[in-house]
């Protein structure tokens, strides 16, 4: 079973590639966190894969959140556990936040660490508008992905993520830095909105509610997954403190994985 968290496709692409190599089975976290569906049970001896981004130097919310309350049965010890990271550049503390999660939750130890570098597409940092270099890292992504996804198979063990980098010790700084940063009093919907209802039905956390047809958000934290932004067809969603800061990130573009589906809820 891989349970996986994605926003523009990234560690989509990863989770379904590893499951095609090994015959596994998917469940994505943001569903599950949405509609609340967090009972599964795993075979005696089945493969225990998770697949998440990196954010701030950790894992986003919803799944540190998802591992802390799922239900998992049949849990056992006897079974090949990893943590593989889609990562723009470094992955810090993300492999520790999930071993420390699923070692007080459940017992499990981590079997094997994996990292895969991929297109960074947190817009208020990186620029997403050179579809030419996405293509390049997307198809350098996409060989360790599949070198992952035979790794998983052979049932390597040990740590294989070679992007943990020099951050790694500062994550509790950066996760700290997130929950300021995960606020959704940074959001702001333009005129282009087209009141198409997408980013309220897309949200894994449940964060938008329409309102007069346009997004209103309703928590005052989110995940910070920017999927809304990515993936509104007018592009009509911006996210920064100040309005500079705003029309950086909107000049950065949007990103959507060309190689899987958009995630839908
Ligand atoms: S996805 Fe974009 S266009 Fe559609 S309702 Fe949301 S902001 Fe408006
Ligand atoms: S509000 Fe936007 S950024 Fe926040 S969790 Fe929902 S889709 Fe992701």
């Amino acid at each position: 079973m891989i349970f996986y968290f994605s926003s523009t496709g990234n560690s989509k692409e990863a989770a379904e590639k590893i499951a095609a190599a090994n015959g596994d089975t998917l469940t994505d976290i943001g569903r599950a966190m949405k509609f609340g569906e967090m009972t599964y049970e795993l075979k005696a001896g089945e493969d225990l894969g998770i697949v998440t981004p990196v954010y701030y130097g950790g894992i986003p919310d919803i799944v540190y959140e998802f591992l802390k309350k799922v239900n998992l049965k049949g849990q056992g010890t006897d079974r090949y556990v990893y943590h593989v990271v889609t990562c723009g550049s470094v992955t810090g503390g993300a492999n520790s936040m999930v071993m420390s999660a699923l070692s007080q939750n459940f017992g499990l130890t981590i079997s094997a660490t994996y990292a895969i570098k991929t297109v960074d597409n947190y817009l208020p940092l990186f620029d997403c508008s050179d579809k030419e270099a996405n293509q390049k890292r997307l198809a350098s992504a996409e060989k360790e992905m599949d070198q992952v996804a035979a790794q998983v198979a052979a049932k390597d063990l040990g740590e294989h993520n070679y992007y943990r980098g020099a951050w790694a010790l500062l994550w509790p700084v950066e996760q700290f830095v997130y929950e300021y940063a995960r606020s959704t009093n940074k959001f702001h919907v333009t005129d282009a909105c087209i009141s198409c209802g997408l980013c309220a039905n897309n949200c894994p956390c449940n964060a938008i509610a329409m309102n007069s047809g346009k997004p209103a958000w309703v928590k005052d934290k989110c995940t910070l997954c920017l999927g809304c932004v990515h993936r509104c067809p007018a592009h009509a969603i911006q996210f920064g403190k100040s309005e500079k800061a705003r029309a950086k990130a909107f000049a950065h573009g949007q990103y959507q994985n060309p190689n899987t589906k958009p995630v839908e809820y």
